[in-house]
């Protein structure tokens, strides 16, 4: 498979998406690495947005919103979908022009899935090679999408210049699905569906939010993460969401912030590659002797780290 990366560099989305399919596929490893190599240091005036939420959120609602809303400010939006469920089911649910009928279709727009892999591991290290193949297409704006599972978050936390956590206000107290250790990695808290019955419960959840955001250890010592409401569906609280985008993307540029924290997650992609090639290598090279060793720790002959 020959990618021309002229044309990539032009935008062409035909090349765009045969480069991606190169890097997703495991049969041409080395022409896939050939391929990243030569799209040289990632440019600092793209802005990577890592997107989470529980099924039904409004993620692709929303999605949708904000993409048009960013391309109307002459941004190139380019979304990427990672399916965690995928990997079980394999199939990449997320993605579906359906859920996106507008962006999916627009010019100025890329929208693609991430397929089903081995594992999730496997999965979102592809992403952040799609992701740079995206920006080297002249996208500025890339948005990776995840449900939240849990894992998945930390994988697109760790490929995003800003994680944004979309949750929705509850009928109770609780805002639903969010768990602590997941809203501590959020730049930006977001309530969706504040509108119709549950516009009250919304802007409770809200000031709620506002109270507590202040006691989570911060993720980032020049950032506090910030809440805020909004209505995917009626396209209500946008201009202030992506006011946070902006102010926090400027914060970042700030004094090479941005810069540092790239090599830093460029260092943990690395690390991830390595620990994802070294278990293969172990299944393939060496499953004898794991086999062994397995049977040793099951017959307690041996302890698990010896
Ligand atoms: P996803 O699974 O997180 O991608 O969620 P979707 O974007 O597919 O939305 C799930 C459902 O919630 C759909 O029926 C949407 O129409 C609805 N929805 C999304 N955003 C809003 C919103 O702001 N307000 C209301 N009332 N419904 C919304």
């Amino acid at each position: 498979m020959n990618i021309d990366v002229a044309a990539l560099r032009s935008g062409q989305r035909r090349t765009l998406a045969r480069a991606i399919t190169l890097i997703e596929s495991t049969a041409h490893r080395a022409q896939a690495e050939a391929l990243l190599a030569q799209l040289g240091p990632a440019p600092e005036s793209s802005l990577r947005i890592g997107l989470s939420g529980p099924p039904g959120v409004g993620k692709s609602t929303l999605i949708e919103a904000l993409g048009l809303h960013a391309i109307d400010q002459g941004h190139k939006v380019a979304v990427l979908a990672i399916d965690p469920s995928s990997v079980q089911s394999g199939g990449a649910i997320l993605g579906d022009k359906t859920r996106m009928p507008l962006l999916s279709t627009h010019p100025r727009a890329f929208i693609r899935p991430s397929p089903a892999g081995d594992t999730l591991g496997g999965v979102a290290r592809r992403s952040f090679e799609a992701l740079r193949l995206c920006e080297a297409a002249g996208y500025d704006l890339i948005i990776v999408e995840t449900v939240g599972v849990g894992q998945s978050e930390i994988a697109v936390s760790q490929m995003s210049d800003i994680f944004v956590l979309l949750v929705q206000a509850a009928s109770g107290d609780d805002l639903q699905g969010i768990k602590r250790g997941i809203m501590e990695l959020a730049d930006l808290l977001v309530i969706n569906k504040a509108d119709g019955e549950l516009q009250h419960s919304a802007q409770r959840s809200l000031a709620d939010c506002k109270a507590a955001l202040p006691f989570l250890p911060a993720r980032r010592e020049y950032w506090h993460t910030r809440a805020c409401a909004v209505s995917a569906l009626e396209r209500q609280g946008l201009d202030t969401l992506w006011q946070h985008l902006m102010d926090l993307r400027r914060v970042l540029g700030d004094s090479g912030r941005l810069t540092h924290e790239r090599a830093e997650q460029s260092i943990a992609w690395m690390q991830r590659e390595a620990t994802e090639l070294l278990h293969v290598a172990l299944r393939e090279h060496h499953s004898a002797l794991q086999m062994q060793l397995e049977h040793e720790v099951r017959e307690q002959r041996i302890t698990p780290a010896e």
